[in-house]
C-alpha cells in the first residue's frame, strides 16, 4: 500500500488517523499545534505539510474551516518535491471554499475529493462515520480501503466538488434544527413539571423522536457530561455556511434564520 498522509489531528482527525494506523496502513501525519503528542501509534510524525507531500501519494485533511483548508491546499500545491497526487478533504468547509480548493488543486494537477463526514467523535473512534464524497468517480477506488477503515457508510454523491459539502450542510442544518427545537420543547415540558428523563423516554418511542432526543439529550445533557465532541462554534459555522449556500441558489430559507439565531 502506498504511503498515506493526514493533516489535522484534532477531535476528528486524531481518531480517524488512528483508524488508518490500526488497519496497518502506512501513515505520515502533521498538526500545526504539535504533531508528536497527537500522532497515533504506528504513524510517523512530520514536521511540516511539505514533508508529507514529499512522501504520501494520498493525503487526507481534517481542518477547522475553509480558510485553513485553502491555506493548507496552497501549501500542498506549492510543495516540492511532490508525491501527492490525490487530496481527500474530510473537513466541513462549505461550497465556496470547496470550489476554491478544487481550483487550487486543478491548477496544480492534483486530484481532489470533497468528502465531509458525519458521525462525530464517537463515529470517528469506532470507524462508523458516514462519508459523502464528491469528485471524479475514477478517483474513488484509490481511497476506498482507507475510507473503509474510517467509515461504515461511503457515498459517492456527485462528480463536482462542492456537492459533498451541500450534502453535509443540509444534514447538519437538520441536526441543528433538531437540537434547537428539542431544547425548546424540553424547557417547555420542564416548565409544566415534567422530568427531562420522562420527556425523552416518551419522545423516543413517539413521533417527536430525533437525533437530539435519541442521542445528545440522553447521553450528553441528561448525564451532565456535555461531551458530544462537536462544539457549538462548529455547528454555528455549518448552519451559517448552509444559509449562505441557500441564499446563493435562492431556495426556501424560512427555517434557516431562526435555527441560525438559536446557535448564537
Ligand atoms: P479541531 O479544531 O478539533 O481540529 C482541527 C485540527 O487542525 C487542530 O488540531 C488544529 O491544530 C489543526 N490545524 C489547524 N490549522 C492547521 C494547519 N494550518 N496545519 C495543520 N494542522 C492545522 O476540529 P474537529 O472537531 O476535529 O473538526 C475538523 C473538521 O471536521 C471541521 O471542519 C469540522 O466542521 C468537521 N467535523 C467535525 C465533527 C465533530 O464532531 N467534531 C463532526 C463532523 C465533521
Amino acid at each position: 500500500m502506498a504511503m498515506l498522509g493526514f493533516v489535522g489531528l484534532g477531535a476528528m482527525g486524531k481518531p480517524m488517523a488512528a483508524r488508518l494506523a490500526q488497519a496497518g496502513l502506512p501513515l505520515i501525519v502533521h498538526d500545526k499545534a504539535g504533531t508528536a503528542e497527537r500522532a497515533p501509534a504506528g504513524a510517523r510524525a512530520a514536521a511540516s505539510v511539505a514533508e508529507i507531500v514529499a512522501e504520501a501519494e494520498t493525503l487526507f485533511l481534517s481542518l477547522p474551516d475553509g480558510k485553513v483548508v485553502e491555506a493548507v491546499s496552497r501549501e500542498i500545491a506549492a510543495a516540492k518535491p511532490r508525491k501527492t497526487s490525490l487530496v481527500v478533504d474530510l473537513s466541513t468547509i462549505g461550497l465556496e471554499a470547496a470550489h476554491k480548493t478544487a481550483a487550487i488543486f486543478s491548477a496544480a494537477g492534483i486530484a481532489y475529493l470533497d468528502a465531509p463526514v458525519s458521525g462525530g467523535v464517537t463515529g470517528a473512534s469506532k470507524g462508523t462515520l458516514a462519508v459523502m464524497a464528491a469528485g471524479s468517480k475514477a478517483d474513488f477506488p484509490r481511497v476506498e480501503a482507507p475510507l473503509k477503515a474510517m467509515a461504515k457508510n461511503l457515498f459517492h454523491v456527485g462528480e463536482k466538488p462542492g456537492q459533498g459539502q451541500a450534502m453535509k450542510l443540509l444534514n447538519n442544518f437538520l441536526s441543528a434544527t433538531a437540537m434547537a427545537a428539542t431544547s425548546e420543547a424540553v424547557i417547555f415540558g420542564e416548565s409544566q413539571g415534567l422530568d427531562m428523563g420522562t420527556i425523552l423516554s416518551v419522545l423516543n418511542v413517539s413521533t417527536g423522536q430525533n437525533t437530539a432526543s435519541g442521542d445528545k439529550f440522553p447521553n450528553r445533557i441528561l448525564t451532565g457530561t456535555f461531551n458530544a465532541g462537536f462544539t457549538v462554534r462548529l455547528m454555528a459555522k455549518d448552519v451559517a455556511l448552509y444559509r449562505a449556500a441557500v441564499a446563493d441558489v435562492g431556495t426556501s430559507a424560512k427555517m434557516g434564520e431562526p435555527v441560525s439565531k438559536a446557535m448564537m
